[in-house]
């Protein structure tokens, strides 16, 4: 299970890719539209995360096109580096937003 700091920064990225599909998009009149419904679901979105993940996330955002990826085994899908025992124990149990050591990028896991 996700927490919620993880759930909503993971929306979070999920809209981001969305405003940058949409202006590639040919149709104007519906991109503009549909711009302003995702930037208004994205205002919203961020006053529910934390000031200090919310800068994290940007800050990995500049870098990466996704700047959340999923574990799978012991290994960050975003640079194929394994992660440390420990830290998986500590993104599983305390559900603790988990920062891969050799990308940066922010972790999560799923079943
Ligand atoms: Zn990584």
């Amino acid at each position: 299970m996700l927490n919620k700091d993880l759930e909503f920064l993971v929306a979070l990225q999920d809209l981001d890719i969305m405003i940058r599909d949409i202006e590639d998009v040919k149709e104007i009149g519906f991109a503009v539209a549909g711009k302003e419904k995702l930037e208004e679901a994205r205002a919203e979105l961020t006053q529910k995360i934390g000031k200090s993940l919310l800068f994290n996330y940007e800050k990995l955002k500049k870098r990466y096109k996704r700047a959340i990826v999923p574990v799978k085994g012991d290994v960050c899908l975003g640079c194929f580096m394994r992660v440390p025992t420990q830290l998986i124990t500590r993104g599983r149990s305390d559900q603790q937003v988990i920062n891969c050591e050799g990308c940066g990028r922010v972790l999560y896991w799923y079943e």
